[in-house]
């Protein structure tokens, strides 16, 4: 019997996961590199453009066998303990793949699939107010990996701005300005997680980074 889902994101639990993953894989300066995280799980990647080469279907016709999912999604192979994530790259920046696949990371790190019933894309299984905390949950992981709120928060402020932000942490133009948001409107809540990204980042944050 799987576990009921969240009625509410869990915020702490999802940002401590995302934490634990920077310490694991002991980054320590930005961006953060995705492929190495990847490699190190049982995930297989493909992008849409594969699978619709491999069926012969159009771009349209794949999204719509997925239930119109554009960006990418993941599936959990139990049989095999092995998680397939799907992504598109047709008409999407690099920066934007970045967040859908640090997103589908989110599901597949959070346990999603493990502790509820999430492995079916559509159909019956979620009802979209489930799957929406779910996707808030993915979000907020991409978002504490890639780009952390307190992260920003700790940057010089002439640094806080779209165009530094998105080249530091190889994310669009978009989830920056919503990263400098974040950090704008929850500063008391982003303070208190500074303390781990002071500690992990110091090298970049206080060493060989002086151009004051
Ligand atoms: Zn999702």
């Amino acid at each position: 019997m799987k576990n009921k889902i969240p009625g509410r994101p869990r915020f702490a639990y999802v940002s401590n996961s995302a934490w634990s993953v920077i310490e694991h894989f002991g980054f320590h300066c930005y961006p953060i590199d995705l492929d190495a995280i990847y490699k190190a799980l049982p995930i297989v990647s493909h992008t849409y453009q594969y699978y619709m080469s491999m069926w012969g279907v159009t771009l349209d016709e794949y999204i719509s066998s997925v239930c119109g999912i554009k960006d990418g999604f993941s599936i959990y192979d139990k049989g095999n303990n092995l998680y397939v994530v799907s992504y598109n790259t047709q008409d999407m920046t690099q920066a934007r793949i970045r967040w859908t696949l640090a997103h589908e990371l989110g599901h597949i790190i959070l346990n999603h699939f493990g502790e509820f019933d999430a492995t079916s894309l559509c159909g019956p299984g979620l009802t979209e107010e489930e799957y929406g905390v779910l996707d808030v949950e993915a979000n907020t992981f991409a978002s504490e990996l890639l780009c952390s709120p307190a992260m920003v928060g700790l940057l010089p402020e002439r640094e806080r701005n779209i165009d530094y932000i998105s080249n530091l942490f190889f994310i669009s133009k978009q989830a920056a300005e919503k990263a400098i948001e974040q950090w704008m409107e929850h500063q008391w809540l982003h303070k208190k997680h500074a303390a781990f990204f002071e500690q992990q980042f110091s090298s970049y944050l206080y060493g060989g980074h002086e151009s004051a």
